[in-house]
């Protein structure tokens, strides 16, 4: 058969490099390999399985608001609103969605015209760049080690928007007040879009302070907040995602949104409607243990002499491979043969990130978590 024909913009973009990894230690753990898998993007929670009984039934297997569900909106704009203090409205100011991936999408779709930029700090979460180039814009990404005071020396007459992951995957990360400050100065001086993609903002230890780009423009003037229940709710399979926005935005989202996916699942938007508090009562240990276990395989990796970019957030390690004369793609792969430990290598989160392996500490015991960060630092050791 001649090979098919398609589009060309399809050549710009690639696999989710983490997505694709997984699939092949899908594969391998399907033909019985034990693998520790330190490179899913999610953490596990111990939840029970939906019980639907109590819902309209009648109303459960059909389409539903495009905009989300009412009762889930409210539900959002009050959480929002509770753990932010900056007001929002249900009925204008969020779209929900089939996963933040989907909402961060719709809001590129609907911000960029052909060959706009957007700035991209590295390292940069793998789906924001293929996502630009596919709403036909540009990526612009900025090294790892540049500071949000650097990222002015990007803007031209064509930047159109950053984007920003905050708490931050990979590294943990999050911007303090003076960062995001820095961050809106930046888009009031220069006409630009702030895109906070906030998916991991209950990840932050006890007691340590979150602050949503939201609170430094409670107008939403040019601050798009992407959100989603994958990770805060464990239900990353579900595929709810929001954004927060203008009133003005969201009403060119809904179009892209009728034409794409309709409505979010409606049996889950009912579900979670219903059982909004519970489950985030539930899950909310759960994220606490996550986190702290994340610090603690931080301070095991920092005592074998192994440094991560600094970070207290989320379930993720963005590991410095220091010495090894091993590139990110050849460590992974060593890693997976040798040891059969899973990470996701570094390049992935952009050019400057060579140097670095993901760790993500959600999805497995804390034993064989310590086996697999072990293994990663004498596999640094060993091919210094
Ligand atoms: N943003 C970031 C930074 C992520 O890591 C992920 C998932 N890995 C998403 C967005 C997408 O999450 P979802 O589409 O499941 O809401």
């Amino acid at each position: 058969m001649p090979p098919l024909h398609h589009a060309s913009l399809l050549d710009t973009v690639q696999e989710a490099s983490s997505i694709k990894l997984n699939n092949r230690i899908y594969d391998m753990q399907a033909a019985g390999v034990d693998v520790v898998t330190l490179s899913l993007g999610e953490a596990f929670f111990d939840l029970p399985v939906p019980s639907f009984e109590g819902l309209p039934a009648s109303r459960l297997h059909h389409y539903s608001h495009s905009r989300g569900l009412p009762l889930l909106r409210e539900k959002l704009a009050k959480y929002h609103a509770s753990t932010t203090g900056v007001p929002v409205d249900p009925d204008h100011e969020i779209l929900v969605t089939a996963g933040s991936k989907a909402a961060i999408f719709m809001v590129l779709t609907a911000l960029l015209e052909p060959g706009d930029e957007v700035i991209i700090p590295e390292p940069l979460w793998v789906s924001y760049p293929d996502q630009v180039r596919l709403a036909r814009g540009v990526p612009v990404m900025t090294p790892w080690y540049d500071t949000v005071e650097d990222f002015a020396s990007y803007i031209t007459s064509r930047t159109r928007a950053i984007v920003v992951n905050n708490p931050h995957n990979p590294s943990g990360r999050r911007l303090g007040a003076e960062e995001l400050r820095t961050l809106h100065e930046l888009a009031d001086r220069h006409g630009l879009f702030l895109i906070a993609d906030e998916a991991y903002h209950e990840f932050v230890p006890e007691g340590v302070e979150f602050v949503s780009a939201l609170v430094l423009d409670p107008e939403k003037r040019h601050t798009v907040v992407c959100n989603s229940m994958s990770k805060n709710y464990g239900i990353s399979g579900w595929r709810i995602g929001y954004v927060l926005a203008h009133r003005q935005l969201t009403d060119q989202l809904i179009k892209l949104q009728q034409h794409l996916v309709t409505c979010a699942p409606t049996i889950l938007s009912y579900y979670l409607a219903e059982h909004f508090e519970n489950i985030l009562e539930h899950t909310r240990p759960q994220i606490q243990r996550v986190v702290s276990l994340r610090n603690r395989m931080a301070r095991m990796l920092a005592e074998r002499g192994v440094e991560c970019l600094p970070g207290d957030a989320t379930f993720y390690l963005f590991t410095s491979l220091g010495a090894s004369r091993l590139d990110s793609e050849e460590f992974a792969r060593e890693l997976l043969d040798r040891h059969r430990v899973a990470v996701v290598p570094g390049v992935g989160y952009g050019a400057s990130c060579g140097g670095f392996v993901r760790v993500s500490v959600g999805t497995e015991s804390e034993e064989r978590l310590v086996r697999g960060v072990s293994a990663v630092a004498s596999l640094i050791e060993e091919t210094r």
